[in-house]
């Protein structure tokens, strides 16, 4: 991932409320699409312009070749802000973070988890992201809807690996069980990828607990029921069973690991 800095500079008279409104909106537009990564975006107002620091999945995450039509709209939001065109400032490369895929995939997973900042979509290949903005928009023109799936798994996540509340299982069932809204909505957004993409796309599901290894390597699939999923060796390291027909993805239990 790379980090930059955006400039807005007015160009006429204008009013702070107004600059941060048309701003915020632009960030969220770019956030929607994929273009800009995580969830917070602190635009500082200083000598006569706003700046913000932002994290991208490539370099040229940016480029109008891959703006949405909603992040046109409020790039015209920002001229009518009395704002110039964002200026961008290369600052470098994210040390903490992966660098995402540039070779066609030949399958593809929806892969999160609450330390991933990047996109959830992931090369089956490589494990490395796949910049949302560079598949079809999903639903209404971006991704949105990709975005909020991953935000809410992570929290989840996030909840369940703190293991101190009672939400820890009521998280912990929304991101390994079938029955879940959290898989509902996820498998659907899954199905979009992979007839927009026509690649094969997996649904990732975590899987924690089980009696023993013995019965957790022989655990059939939750959604068919079919012991046909179990691979002879784990797909990258870590992905011990994958449906075919349900398209779907698991791990050996990570306490029998
Ligand atoms: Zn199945």
């Amino acid at each position: 991932m790379f980090v930059i800095e955006l400039r807005f500079e007015p160009f006429a008279d204008t009013t702070i409320s107004l600059a941060e409104k048309a701003i915020n909106q632009y960030l969220e537009a770019l956030r929607a699409n994929g273009q800009i990564l995580g969830r917070e975006f602190a635009v500082a107002y200083n000598d006569g312009e706003f700046k913000v620091r932002l994290m991208m999945p490539e370099k040229t995450s940016l480029a109008h070749r891959h703006n949405s039509p909603w992040v046109k709209a409020t790039l015209s939001g920002l001229t009518e802000a009395k704002l110039l065109a964002p200026r961008e400032k290369f600052i470098g490369q994210d040390i903490n973070s992966e660098v995402s895929n540039t070779e066609p995939a030949s399958w593809q997973l929806l892969y999160t988890s609450y330390v991933h900042m990047c996109s959830p979509l992931r090369s089956g290949d490589n494990l490395l992201p796949i910049p949302l903005y560079q598949i079809p928009a999903t639903f209404n023109g971006d991704h949105k809807r990709i975005i909020k799936w991953q935000s809410e798994w992570q929290a989840c996540d996030e909840l369940q690996m703190a293991a101190a509340t009672k939400a820890e299982f009521a998280a912990l069932d929304e991101i390994s069980s079938v029955d879940s809204d959290m898989f509902r909505r996820g498998w659907d957004i899954r199905g979009r990828i992979e007839y927009l993409t026509q690649i094969p796309t997996y649904y990732y599901l975590y899987r924690v607990g089980g009696q023993s290894l013995q019965s957790e390597l022989y655990r059939p699939c939750p959604k068919c029921g079919s012991a046909e999923w179990k691979l002879d060796s784990p797909l990258l390291d870590m992905f011990q069973f994958r449906c075919e027909p349900c398209r779907i993805i698991s791990n050996l239990s990570w306490d029998h690991q």
